[in-house]
């Protein structure tokens, strides 16, 4: 059982003023595997307050002194990357194996390549007879959500301590051990006292209590759209500058010139990653009607090599959802689905065979003529539910992946390269991955539309943390 019940505010561990506790299931069991605190107004003022006190030395120090301490934060989870993704693997629920290489491996090479950028950055420029000067923003709150724990946090506050900022974490109630980890970590890095503070709590009052707080210049969020929304209307009370990194329903058009096993096999390992539960997941497969009938059969196949398991053995490839809620969540989508008329070609709501007791584990489900104004296409499902929508030409397909209220993400394929650009550049999302391409960690990540504002990554995502001024020279 990993009990927490302390707060990591200005350099020290101290007890909360709220009493409240939190449990923490395990994904895979059901069981509670530990308890954290329920941080209330007064926490959150507290380490605001340490925040603020710190930024002055902080935001001065040499941008080479920032980059060592990232440096070292890496360092310090690289030695413990096997706590880490074995963490992660029961809060969440990913398989172990694949937890070690992203949930774990992500932030520390995310820490590390910040602290890379730094050292090529150039925070002055002159433009005529202005000198143009990069500053922090300020105290920045993060708060973030539990899917990719440890490394949506790492997106914020390694860019937020790289600008010379401050910062506030307040992470997932539902997966928050891995950030006792890093704060535990960032100690020992010899960060100085109030640089990095970490409380947890609910959304309510933590998150907010965080977002109305005077004391904050900047919020970063990353979670659900409906949050997202929230923390926009109380932040505008105070003028705050807000990133939002929020969901998303991404197509991957596959269009008739394309390899199609390659596009259905990479479509569906895009959707069912970290069982369904990632935002830029490729829920929505877009096939030509004559392709249709070998495509959706592909799908259906590949789902079932899928085996649904406990996180922590070898042979699983999709571990459980995340909490309970989500399992009925899901569930509640898939019955959604077959009550709208989909055609349910693998999986289904019912529990799956052979699995731990009490744990939070789903069939990896395939719905085949999905129409793009059915419920299934058309809200967030967050777990791994694909829906094939067959489409008539390439102008239709391109209508349908934008027919959504999101833009986070996309994939287009066709052997003529030159066509998949020119369809990927029409679909209204932040990131489109042409013929599998893959994963860079220094291209901008975010959203178009009800997916967010703001980008992450790279030294798009360190700008996100620097204000501009200029200052008017007379020579
Ligand atoms: P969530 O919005 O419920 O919670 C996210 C975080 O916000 C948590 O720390 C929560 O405590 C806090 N929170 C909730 N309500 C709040 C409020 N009113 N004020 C302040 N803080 C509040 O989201 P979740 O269920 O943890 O995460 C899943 C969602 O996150 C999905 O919609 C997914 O698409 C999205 N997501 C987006 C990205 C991205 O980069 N675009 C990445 C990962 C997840």
């Amino acid at each position: 059982m990993l009990v927490r019940d302390k707060l990591f505010i200005g350099g020290r561990w101290v007890a909360p003023l709220a009493k409240d506790a939190i449990e923490v299931h395990n994904a895979g069991t059901g069981e509670v595997m530990g308890r954290i605190p329920a941080a209330g107004e007064k926490d959150v003022d507290a380490a605001v307050t340490a925040a603020r006190a710190a930024l002055d030395g902080w935001s001065s120090k040499d941008p080479s002194f920032r980059a060592e301490a990232l440096e070292k934060i890496s360092q310090g989870l690289k030695a413990r990357a096997d706590q880490i993704a074995k963490t992660i693997a029961q809060e969440v629920g990913m398989p172990l194996k694949m937890s070690a290489r992203i949930q774990a491996g992500l932030p520390i090479a995310n820490f590390s390549n910040f602290a890379k950028i730094l050292k090529d950055f150039t925070f002055e420029e002159r433009v005529g007879n202005s000198l143009v000067v990069r500053e922090p923003v300020g105290v920045v709150g993060a708060i973030t959500p539990w899917n990719y724990p440890l490394h949506q946090i790492a997106l914020k506050v390694a860019p937020a301590l790289a600008a010379g900022c401050t910062v506030v974490l307040k992470p997932s109630e539902i997966a928050p051990f891995n950030a006792f980890i890093l704060a535990e970590v960032m100690e020992a890095a010899g960060l100085p006292a109030g640089v990095f503070n970490l409380v947890t709590g609910y959304g309510q009052p933590a998150g907010e209590a965080l977002v109305k707080h005077p004391g904050v210049d900047m919020i970063s969020f990353t979670g659900s759209t409906r949050a997202g929304k929230r923390i926009s209307e109380l932040a505008a009370q105070s003028v705050k500058r807000v990133a939002l990194e929020l969901g998303g329903k991404s197509a991957s058009v596959i269009l008739d010139d394309a390899d199609l096993a390659a596009a259905v096999k990479s479509t569906v390992n895009g959707c069912y990653l970290n069982s369904g539960q990632t935002c830029t997941a490729l829920t929505r497969m877009l096939v030509p009607d004559s392709l249709y009938k070998e495509a959706s059969a592909m799908a259906a196949d590949i789902a079932k090599t899928f085996t649904v398991g406990d996180p922590m053995a070898e042979t699983t490839k999709l571990g459980p959802l995340t909490s309970q809620a989500q399992l009925e969540r899901v569930r509640g989508y898939i019955k959604k689905g077959q009550q709208e008329g989909a055609e349910l070609l693998a999986g289904g709501a019912d529990a799956p065979e052979g699995v731990p007791a009490g744990g939070y584990y789903v069939k990896p489900t395939v719905f085949g003529k999905v129409k793009n104004s059915m419920t299934i296409a058309q809200e967030e499902i967050f777990g791994p539910v694909l829906s094939i929508i067959p489409y008539k030409d390439e102008e239709d397909a391109i209508r349908i992946a934008n027919d959504t209220v999101y833009g986070l993400a996309g994939a287009v394929w066709s052997k003529d390269e030159s066509r998949a650009q020119r369809v990927a550049r029409r679909i209204r999302a932040g990131q489109v991955d042409v013929n599998g391409g893959a994963f860079n960690m220094n291209a901008p990540f975010g959203g178009f539309k009800q997916s967010g504002h703001g980008r992450e990554a790279g030294v798009f995502g360190l700008e996100e943390f620097l204000e501009y001024k200029s200052l008017q020279l007379k020579g």
